[in-house]
């Protein structure tokens, strides 16, 4: 229970009581990742062996802004092998949670991995965020856009923008070298109606790939209907 005592003193670090039951559900999923990782390629083998160090702990700094006590309607674009997703569920248990992501294997295996841990407040969207953000369900109706290790800071935000509705915050998961990202996606920002609140620089304590950064945008216009563009307009033609 090492693993698990140092993941509750980084939530404790945050101002945040974990219970038993939901270190326990961290240590269900880490062992059904590692498992379904040996016949479903997720995550990579060097990072299977750091799931608490590297992914967990990374993971939950999302509650630097985000408190249990209150009730958000989230959604995490390119989930992936979870991350974030499944610590935002376990953690934030009156809020509900949406994995976004275009490949199959992986919004299948996050379904799976919800009903194995138990998490009610976690359901699954396979698609391409530029698609499902111009539909009128999805559009400018989430509390919170969480994003991690999906595109640079001026894509993902093109991407991330439009789902929030107005007051709503993106938080971005960012490495170390953040500087120059966020100058190349200010006038992307600003055009999707956003602007960055806050920066918070963290330390994983790793000996490499240690220090992370979120990157917090507030959204305060409405999103012009024309944006997301399609994804190769994003990619090759940045605002
Ligand atoms: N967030 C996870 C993490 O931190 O480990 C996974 C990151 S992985 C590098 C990026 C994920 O984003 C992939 O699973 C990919 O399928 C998904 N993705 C990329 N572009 C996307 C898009 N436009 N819409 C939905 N999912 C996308």
């Amino acid at each position: 229970m090492i693993k698990s005592e140092n993941l509750k003193s980084v939530l404790t670090n945050y101002g945040v009581e974990v219970y038993e039951k939901q270190l326990a559900q961290f240590d269900v999923f880490e062992k059904y990742l590692r498992e379904y990782n040996s016949h479903t390629n997720l995550v990579s083998a060097k990072d299977a062996e750091l799931i608490w160090e590297k992914h967990f702990v990374d993971s939950v700094s999302f509650c630097r802004y985000l408190k249990n006590n209150k009730s958000y309607k989230i959604l995490d674009i390119g989930s992936g092998g979870g991350f974030p997703v499944v610590a935002e569920a376990i953690l934030l248990t009156s809020s509900t949670v949406f994995a976004l992501d275009s490949t199959a294997k992986k919004t299948n295996f996050i379904k799976n991995a919800a009903e194995h841990i138990g998490l009610k407040n976690l359901s699954v969207i396979n698609d391409r965020a530029e698609d499902v953000s111009h539909r009128k369900s999805y559009r400018e109706s989430f509390d919170v856009v969480t994003a991690r290790a999906v595109g640079n800071l001026a894509q993902i935000s093109e991407l991330a923008l439009p789902f929030l509705k107005l007051g709503g915050c993106f938080i971005s998961y960012k490495s170390a070298k953040v500087t120059d990202e966020i100058f190349e996606a200010q006038n992307t920002i600003e055009i999707m109606g956003g602007s960055i609140e806050d920066v918070f620089e963290y330390n994983l304590g790793l000996e490499e790939d240690f220090i992370r950064n979120l990157v917090l945008i507030r959204k305060e216009k409405n999103t012009p209907d024309a944006y997301p563009r399609s994804f190769s307009s994003i990619k090759n033609n940045p605002l």
